[in-house]
């Protein structure tokens, strides 16, 4: 039996918001069994709490936003990503401004603390939401299919326009290492011209080379090159990670991106929520994929090639 988790104690980070530039603090705390991920708006009087759930996003471009009563969190999806990637099914965080800190714009230094800090096991069982049938949303070329798989799996294919980058594809069957080791520290990233604009709209104001990948006309501008050579994609799997973990449950399907982003993302996992025919809410005996199994899904429902 799967068992939810917790945190087992208190984190607390404090760093910069890449778009407002305010230094920002942060509190992860232990949840029981039930919560979820529930944010806390603890500079406002009286505090605005905020569910991390499709229903309550609000702005999908950049970044990842929910919002309720006037209040607001952005770019929360790498700290999603962090905790669904260490198995975190319950927190409440409290914040002291309108967006999560960048820190060094990938999910690493959460998953490295939320890792030393451990987790604690509660008593109630996790519930997945077992895809049956595939569910699509469209945006012009763009497109995310959700397919029925034994096996929670991102891939994801994205496309560039660009001298300096190519094409990227990546497959990831998730796994919790793997997802510390492959992916957790993959970056975020924007060309050059584009964050020239952001900063005179008054975006990206706490945008360095410190926490994001740029990319010039002639190549990388940060002083120590990419992560991994196809840094790019992994960090759009991180941020599908988080922007999944919206659905309120884990998901056991596999996930087909072309050219998607936060905003198709979130149509998905809307799309998902609706088309209540198309899936199954269980929880897991034994191996994480049981329920898939005993419904004759096969582990992967098309060709990878
Ligand atoms: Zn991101």
């Amino acid at each position: 039996m799967a068992l939810q988790k917790t945190v087992k104690n208190k984190l607390v980070f404090s760093g910069i918001g890449l778009h407002s530039g305010k230094t920002i603090t942060m509190t992860i705390r232990p949840a029981d069994a039930g919560t979820g991920i529930i944010f806390h708006r603890i500079d406002m009087n009286p505090a605005v709490s905020i569910e991390a759930e499709a229903c309550n996003v609000v702005n999908t471009r950049l970044s990842t936003t929910i919002g309720k009563s006037n209040a607001s969190v952005s770019t929360i999806e790498h700290l999603m990503a962090a905790l669904y990637g260490c198995g975190v099914d319950n927190a409440h965080i409290d914040i002291d401004g309108p967006e999560v800190p960048i820190m060094d714009g990938s999910a690493a230094p959460f998953v490295a603390a939320l890792n030393e800090t451990g987790t604690k096991t509660l008593t109630k069982h996790r519930k997945y939401i077992v895809v049956t049938k595939p569910v699509t949303v469209a945006d012009g070329d763009k497109k995310v299919t959700l397919f029925p798989s034994r096996y929670y799996r991102i891939s994801f294919d994205m496309r560039f326009n660009h001298p300096v980058v190519s094409n990227q594809f990546k497959s990831m069957k998730f796994d919790e290492e793997k997802f510390a080791a492959d992916f957790a520290p993959a970056r975020t990233f924007g060309f050059l011209a584009e964050v020239e604009t952001l900063k005179a709209n008054g975006l990206a104001r706490g945008g360095s080379l410190e926490n994001a990948v740029v990319i010039g006309d002639d190549g990388i501008l940060n002083e120590g090159g990419l992560r991994y050579e196809d840094e790019f994609v992994r960090h759009k799997i991180l941020d599908s990670v988080g922007d999944f973990y919206l659905a309120g449950h884990r998901i056991i399907g596999h996930i087909k991106a072309f050219k998607s982003g936060h905003d198709l993302n979130h149509k998905l996992v809307t799309e998902l929520l609706v088309r209540k025919d198309c899936w199954k809410l269980d929880e897991c005996t034994g191996k994480q994929d049981h329920v898939a199994a005993s419904l004759s899904i096969p582990e992967l429902a098309f060709s990878e090639a």
